[in-house]
């Protein structure tokens, strides 16, 4: 399966400027779908972990089946005023302006070992703040993994000190 074929380009969204990698194609088509969540799991099965984490929104789609198809807990992180349980919360920057996400303070336990799963490793601005949300609660991020990665961006360079996989590269 050619899975870039499942990722269109939708120019200037949100804004001018940018190209927005559209993943809503690999979610209508079950065979795409499943070979993503598929190929996910054959990455990671030889890491001893204990929780996903999938972030709001495209990171709960893809980061929930795989929690369910490997048995581990799965924990999202949201943005601002969702959660409703005591939180910790982290605010960062974005290409433009920043942004701020939440987690519930009691969803990772002390030592637990965490793989972060979401669409599309952009900046990595986003997997950065979540590594710190974790080590304020004591837990450990072992993997980061993404269905799209926008290597033209160098979102490695803020992920240096844990294990980056992605699917595909642009
Ligand atoms: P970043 O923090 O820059 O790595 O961005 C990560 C988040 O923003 C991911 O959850 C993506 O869903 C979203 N994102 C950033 N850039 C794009 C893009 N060009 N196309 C689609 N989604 C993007």
């Amino acid at each position: 399966m050619n899975i870039n074929d499942y990722v269109r380009d939708i120019p200037d969204f949100p804004k001018k400027g940018i190209i927005f990698k559209d993943i809503t194609p690999a979610l209508k088509s079950p065979e795409a779908f499943k070979y993503i969540i598929d190929k996910f799991e054959s990455t990671v099965k030889d890491i001893d972990f204990d929780v996903i984490i999938g972030p709001e929104s495209r990171g709960f789609i893809f980061g929930a089946p795989l929690a369910y198809k490997m048995g581990k807990e799965f924990v999202p992180v949201r943005k601002p005023g969702k959660l409703p349980s005591e939180k910790v919360s982290i605010s960062y920057e974005l290409e433009y302006g920043s942004a701020t996400l939440e987690m519930h303070k009691d969803a990772i336990s002390k030592g637990q070992k965490v793989i972060i799963v979401d669409d599309i490793l952009a900046t990595g601005g986003t997997t950065e703040a979540i590594i710190e949300l974790v080590k304020r609660c004591g837990g450990e991020v072992v993997a980061t993994l993404f269905f799209a990665e926008l290597a033209f961006l160098n979102p490695r360079e803020k992920l240096q000190n844990v294990l980056v996989e992605s699917l595909i590269q642009f």
